[in-house]
């Protein structure tokens, strides 16, 4: 896929991403959705389009405020970069979010700008990449991406940081599973008769719940290193006699034997997720953080309705597609849309073909306002030469010929542009040289080009 490497997506389009890409199903495609950026679906393509897995999770994301930084505004562009850190309430994988700027070049601030941040594919450590993914020293799986705003005056870099979760499903199991909690309660039970006569066993949320106010008391107190009493009630009942059923897994979140220490942050925001009645406030402000700015929404939400499509439909739906192909989400103002086509042409001219493609079907689907302004900026573009690749196919129609014809050669359509040069009227001729420039440009053939603009005289021109 690294053909795909120099095209961008506008930073909403990148904050859609996120929210659907899963680590842990990947699709059919073996696409990267955050780093095959975007992926591109040439004409006439009739492989696989999943580029989300019907498995894959929709992501609702909780922050962690400890582990996020957001400047204050007044600060201007100081350097500092925002970090937003969150994790999925449904599949627990922790993602962070950077957004950084370098001080004294373009925009004076990453909070605000002039233009919606076109982001561009630099770099990154991820399944499929040139780099793999990391493992951290708790065993998780950690994939990296880093992008930069192709904006000259613009000096904004996004960086991803995804995790998995921190516990296994086997350590899960442990917390929750009520056979499980049942037998060590029981145990505890015939161990201590006496001191748990008429304790109530344990269900999964209290376990939960008491884990969660460990972690809490280790976490806001962690000077005073305050102890757990092994043989306290509610920790035995939840944890089994002296704890040690659990023992391998209070040590891996952090706890020694005897003294309760400093656990990270994401375990507490880990117990949060599990025992979802303390969700912690709702991680809306990400987009903010990304875009930098409001970006014009379109405003008829008639756009909206192609949204509601599941993935597996999304993967098989065109209008999707050319969204996608563009850097877009599907409620951008046409402005915006406009602005993204004329960003992908500049960084990738090679497939200007396709942008445009898609630029026109956009408007083609909103009609209206929308598809007028649009047509505008396609006009503008077929003005300055371009075309998509369907007028490629209807240029070799235009002189009888099959786009796809193997023996085609520069001197045989030369050969039929003449011939039907010589028959057409002067008023058609512009339209016949336009059809043939564009078949010379399509097959990257100078000679063609030539003809088409009569611009050299070593043609041989046939009688
Ligand atoms: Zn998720
Ligand atoms: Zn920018």
């Amino acid at each position: 896929m690294t053909s795909f490497q120099r095209s961008g997506k506008t930073a909403p389009r990148l904050v859609q991403d996120i929210y659907e890409y899963d680590p842990a199903h990947p699709p059919a495609t073996g696409r990267n959705l955050l780093a095959d950026v975007p992926p591109v679906f040439p004409e006439y393509y009739n492989g696989p389009l999943e580029h989300i897995s019907s498995a894959a999770c929709r992501h609702n994301f909780v922050s962690k405020p400890a582990q996020s930084y957001v400047p204050q505004s007044e600060q201007g562009n100081t350097g500092a970069s925002t970090k937003v850190s969150a994790v999925c309430l449904m599949c627990r994988y922790h993602l962070q979010v950077e957004v950084s700027s370098t001080p004294g070049i373009g925009q004076p601030s990453t909070r605000f700008s002039d233009h919606v941040h076109h982001l561009v594919y630099k770099s990154g450590k991820h399944r499929g990449g040139a780099a793999p993914e990391e493992v951290s020293p708790k065993g998780q799986m950690l994939e990296m991406f880093h992008y930069e705003c192709s904006y000259l005056s613009c000096s904004v870099a996004v960086s991803l940081r995804f995790a998995s979760p921190v516990l296994n499903d086997d350590r899960v199991r442990l917390l929750t599973d009520p056979e499980v909690l049942r037998q060590r309660a029981n145990e505890a039970f015939a161990a201590h008769p006496d001191r748990l006569e008429g304790v109530a066993p344990p269900t999964p949320i209290n376990v939960l719940l008491n884990l969660r106010t460990y972690i809490s008391n280790a976490l806001l107190d962690s000077q005073q290193s305050k102890s757990i009493s092994a043989v306290n009630k509610r920790f035995m009942t939840c944890f089994g006699v002296e704890g040690k059923p659990c023992k391998d897994l209070l040590e891996f979140l952090g706890f020694s034997s005897k003294v309760c220490k400093l656990a990270l942050e994401y375990v507490l925001a880990i117990c949060n997720v599990i025992n979802t009645s303390t969700r912690t406030k709702a991680f809306g402000n990400l987009l903010d953080r990304i875009r930098g700015q409001s970006f014009p929404i379109a405003i008829n939400s008639r756009y909206f309705s192609m949204t509601l499509y599941t993935n597996l439909q999304r993967s098989s739906n065109r209008g999707q597609c050319y969204y996608e192909d563009l850097g877009v989400v599907e409620d951008m103002a046409a402005s915006s849309i406009i602005e993204a086509f004329n960003r992908q042409v500049s960084v990738d001219p090679a497939r200007t073909p396709v942008y445009l493609k898609c630029l026109k079907s956009i408007g083609i689907l909103r009609g209206g306002e929308d598809g007028s302004l649009i047509d505008q900026a396609v006009q503008v573009a077929y003005s300055e030469g371009k075309y998509t690749e369907e007028d490629v196919v209807d240029a070799y129609k235009y002189f009888g010929l099959s786009h796809d014809d193997q023996r085609l050669t520069e001197e045989s359509i030369i050969g039929k542009f003449y011939a039907y040069l010589g028959a057409t009227t002067a008023v058609q001729e512009t339209e016949t040289r336009r059809q043939l420039w564009r078949i010379g440009d399509s097959r990257r053939s100078e000679r063609i080009k030539a003809a088409a603009e009569e611009s050299t005289t070593e043609l041989t021109q046939p009688k």
